[in-house]
Order: C-alpha cells, then structure tokens, then sequence
C-alpha cells in the first residue's frame, strides 16, 4: 500500500472538517476525492501534506507514519500538494518557479533530468521560460504548478481542483497531462469538483460529504451510480 489514511478527525477551532476519514491507494494508482464545496476534500490533502496536524488518526505513506511529520520532510518522503488557485510566485520566472520547486533536492544532473521531464509534459513553458509567473494565462499557471511539483520527483503527487476556473478545452488538456503523469509511475490523489473529469481519469475514487466518506469504489462504478449521477454529474 502506498498510502493509508485512517479515521482521521481534524477540527479548525470548534469546526469538526473531518470525522473519521479512512482510506487508502495502491502504487500507480489515480484515485479522486469528489463532494460538494465544504465537505472536506482540501483539508484532507493539507492533512496528508502535513499543513494541517490532525487531532486523531493516522496517515501512513509507504508504511511510515506521517501524521505528526513536519511538512517540509514529507516533500522529501515523496509527497507533493498543488495547493488549489496554483499559488505559483507571481513575480518570479517560469524558470525560477520550476526550480523552487526542486529546492529540496541537490543533483544538478537529476534536477535537469526532471526539467527535461517537465518539458516533455508542457512544450508550452519550455517556450515561455523567461515571462513571469503572474502574466500566464490562468491554464498555463495550472501547468506550472503542476510542472513546479514534478520538479520534487514526487512518488505520490495531491492535486487540488486542478480544473477550477478553466475552459472545457483547457480542462481536457490537464485530464490528458494527469495521466501522462500517472503513466510515468507517479501515484495521484486528485480533488475534484468536476466529478465528471474526475471520474473519468481516475482508478478509483470517494465521495465525501460534510467530513465524511459516503461512497467508495471504482470510478466506472462511481460514474454510473445513480445517486453519484444525481447530485455530482448533473443527473
Ligand atoms: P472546497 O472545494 O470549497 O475547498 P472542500 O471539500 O475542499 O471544499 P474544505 O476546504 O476542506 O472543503 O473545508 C472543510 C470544512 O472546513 C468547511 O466547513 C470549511 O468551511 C472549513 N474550513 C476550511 N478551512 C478552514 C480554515 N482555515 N478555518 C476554518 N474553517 C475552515
């Protein structure tokens, strides 16, 4: 197993965000968190990346317990979050935000590999290497910050609404580069609020609701649910 999370209670002050999340993913997998706004989704990710501590529960990546580690480390364990709204550095370069992205890491040769990596994935950037993060279009950043985590090498990769405020043609493009991703070998935990996207690239995926998982299984399955269908894909 690569990842398990369980019966994970996290509160912000009075507010119970989470109650009791379980579950797990396999090495090589996609698997989607979908649900309304609120239910919880981004605190999970932040809980796992090590922003937020939990008050109860216990994540494990590759059979380490992680909950308590310092978020920093956990970059080096392997794990890297796309925060949603891309949070690249505006006023720094394409170039300069891809190798922050490398900061923890010291082989110039292996460093340049997964530049040469992340262009393959985004010829796009490689053409734009010297324009300021702030002045790209709103799916170019969304390539940056994913291109910025791949600069860590990461084994398991959190993605956060990576599809928010994109156009439909945009948010195919972002589907497509998530599996090439995915194909590559790197394990991918993807927020979503287009359940439809979501469902449709992922291996597996849960519902969640107000804090709560409430459905689980595999994404054909969660694509053809008829209470999946009714509430998150529009009927
Ligand atoms: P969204 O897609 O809108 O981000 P989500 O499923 O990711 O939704 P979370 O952002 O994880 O949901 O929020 C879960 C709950 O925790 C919500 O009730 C939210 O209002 C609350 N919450 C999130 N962040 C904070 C915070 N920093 N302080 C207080 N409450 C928070």
């Amino acid at each position: 197993m690569l990842l398990d999370v369980r019966d994970l209670d996290v509160y912000y002050g009075a507010i119970h965000a989470l109650q009791g999340i379980s579950f797990h993913m396999e090495p090589g997998e996609i698997v989607t968190l979908i649900g309304a706004n609120g239910a919880g989704k981004s605190t999970t990710l932040r809980t796992i990346s090590g922003l937020i501590r939990p008050r109860r529960g216990t994540v494990t990546f590759k059979s380490q317990e992680i909950s308590r580690t310092a978020a920093e480390r956990i970059v080096r364990l392997g794990i890297n979050h796309v925060p949603e709204g891309r949070k690249i550095f505006a006023p720094l370069t394409v170039l300069e935000n891809l190798e922050m992205g490398a900061y923890t890491r010291d082989d110039p040769a292996e460093i340049r590999q997964s530049m040469e990596r992340v262009f393959q994935t985004f010829p796009r950037l490689k053409e734009r290497l010297t324009q300021l993060g702030g002045t790209l279009s709103g799916g170019e950043q969304q390539m940056l910050a994913i291109g910025r985590a791949m600069m860590a090498k990461p084994s398991l990769l959190l993605l956060d609404e990576p599809s928010m405020g994109l156009a439909p043609v945009v948010v195919e493009k972002i589907a497509e580069i998530i599996q090439e991703i995915n194909a590559t070998g790197t394990s991918i935990l993807l927020v979503e609020q287009n359940a439809h996207m979501a469902l449709t690239i992922a291996h597996r995926g849960y519902v969640m609701e107000t804090g709560r998982i409430v459905l689980e299984g595999s994404a054909d399955k969660l694509l053809h649910d008829p209470q999946v269908r009714q509430a998150y894909l529009g009927g």
